[in-house]
């Protein structure tokens, strides 16, 4: 199937559910991530700072529309000056001291930089992210800085063949959720709840994603 046909075939699947989706398009070429766009992609994911840098000014230069940009992959705090000014929403904060970082450079672009804390639920040692009991007091933390907004939660679900056996992780972060929501933190605007990829996006849905981040469902196997 075409990339337009996968996509056309996920939005069927999760509209109903008024979820939005990121095409996931780390290692994937510059004229698929245009076709993606084409298709009616509004928000592309990478995790990598070096390959996101490589491919925003051409892609930026021949989509069809714009479209937003996430990082949804591990951040390093010396890459902050580079990626802040390209990325409407990073997925993937997990320390203060990166949360320092973001806010020290969107403060001199005169930016403030959404942000979602990824929490690793499972505990996996593979996997970055804050563990789920430390998630609120860094919420908490970013809620006072100037020129980040935290606008939810993000996790990676361990992999497995069986979607229904990480239904339990996808749970959990739901209730973390709703703790945080009740929070009712100034400065926040608690919107993302960032779960689900292509193994797992339906069941990720059923627990309360409404951001989901797909890639191979969308362009096929990566290299
Ligand atoms: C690669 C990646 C995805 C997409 O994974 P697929 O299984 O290809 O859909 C989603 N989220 C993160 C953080 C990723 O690194």
């Amino acid at each position: 199937m075409s990339i337009a046909q996968n996509i056309a075939e996920i939005e069927n699947k999760i509209f109903a559910n008024k979820v939005k989706l990121v095409a996931v398009t780390k290692n994937h070429s510059v004229s698929a991530m245009l076709e993606a766009i084409a298709a009616g992609v509004v928000a592309v994911g990478e995790n990598r700072v070096q390959e996101t840098l490589a491919k925003y000014p051409e892609v930026t230069v021949r989509a069809a529309k714009p479209v937003e940009w996430h990082l949804i992959g591990h951040l390093q705090t010396n890459k902050v000056r580079q990626i802040v000014p390209l990325i409407d929403l990073i997925h993937s904060v997990d320390s203060e001291r990166l949360a320092v970082e973001i806010d020290k450079i969107a403060g001199t672009l005169g930016k403030r930089q959404e942000v979602l804390v990824q929490v690793n639920v499972a505990d996996e040692d593979s996997k970055y992210g804050i563990s789920v009991n430390q998630a609120l007091p860094l919420a908490k933390f970013i809620n006072n800085l100037e020129n980040v907004r935290l606008c939810g939660l993000m996790t990676i679900a361990p992999f497995s063949e069986n979607p229904e056996t990480v239904r339990p992780v996808f749970k959990e972060l739901y209730q973390l959720f709703g703790e945080l929501k009740g929070l009712n933190l100034a400065n926040t605007d608690i919107k993302w709840l960032s779960m689900g990829m292509t193994n797992d996006y339906m069941v990720a849905i059923e627990e309360g994603a409404n951001l989901v981040r797909i890639g191979t469902g969308i362009f096929g196997s990566r290299q």
